[in-house]
């Protein structure tokens, strides 16, 4: 059973139709990764995933289960995104606490969850920090955290190192493929960087203009890119 599975997905904003007939299946542990230029439709499939918007066409289903009129927090998903979002006004401990006691989880269990993300993004240190004392590279572990503590079937991602420096790229993101490795989580994570995807991704969608160019493998995207824009956008001569 797929963990993931879109069938003939598509998203229209009024008479804008932005993702065309997308079918993908996604094995349970696989990390996928999305690319294509700004603006293709990268966002919204994942927004589709997690149930942010609700398809105008297809099935969405996770697990084995249509999810299309399922709201996001009954999807076994956890989403990060490019700007942080966590609450200014709550320390570490408490910005990755808040969604457990929103669900109702007892406390012990809740400092259990904390503590075991913390450890996983060893972030222990900073657990008593606000937001505002703390670097770009730890807010988004903390971010990170926030999605971990949930145990989710499926992590999505979108762009989630846009917002870093250079080098703190590279570590958050040998961060996120240490962390799939321990966890064997899926993994669904957006960008528009090509270094980012080919060093990531079990399989990598190429999208373009709302549909699937492309699925392979970052070898096979290299040695058999499908036309001129996979080749293109993966950079391999042809
Ligand atoms: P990407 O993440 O690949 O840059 P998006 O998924 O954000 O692309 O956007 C795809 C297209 O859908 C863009 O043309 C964008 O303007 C449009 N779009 C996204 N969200 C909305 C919305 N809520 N209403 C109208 N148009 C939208
Ligand atoms: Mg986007």
């Amino acid at each position: 059973m797929a963990a993931v599975e879109l069938r003939d997905v598509e998203k229209r904003f009024g008479k804008v139709q932005v993702i065309r007939g997308v079918d993908l299946s996604i094995e349970s542990g696989e990390f996928i990764v999305f690319v294509g230029p700004s603006g293709c439709g990268k966002s919204t499939l994942l927004r589709l995933v997690a149930g942010l918007e609700e398809p105008t066409g297809g099935e969405v289903m996770i697990g084995g289960k249509v999810v299309n009129h399922r709201p996001p927090s009954d999807r076994g998903i956890a989403m990060v995104f490019q700007s942080y979002a966590l609450y200014p006004h709550m320390t570490a401990y408490e910005n990755l606490a808040f969604g457990l006691k929103l669900a109702r989880t007892g406390k012990g269990e809740i400092d259990a969850a904390v503590k075991e993300a913390a450890r996983l993004l060893q972030i222990e240190p900073l657990l008593d920090r606000k937001p505002r004392e703390l670097s770009g590279g730890q807010r988004q572990r903390v971010a990170i955290g926030r999605a971990l503590v949930r145990h989710p079937q499926v992590f999505l991602f979108d762009e989630p190192l846009s917002n870093l420096d250079a080098a703190l790229r590279v570590q958050t993101r040998l961060e996120i493929a240490r962390l799939h490795k321990e966890l064997k989580a899926t993994m669904i994570y957006v960008t528009h960087d090509q270094v980012e995807a080919m060093t990531l991704a079990d399989r990598i969608v190429v999208l373009n203009a709302g549909r699937v160019e492309q699925v392979g493998s970052p070898l096979d995207l290299y040695e058999r890119p499908a036309n001129r824009f996979v080749a293109g956008f993966i950079g391999s001569p042809s």
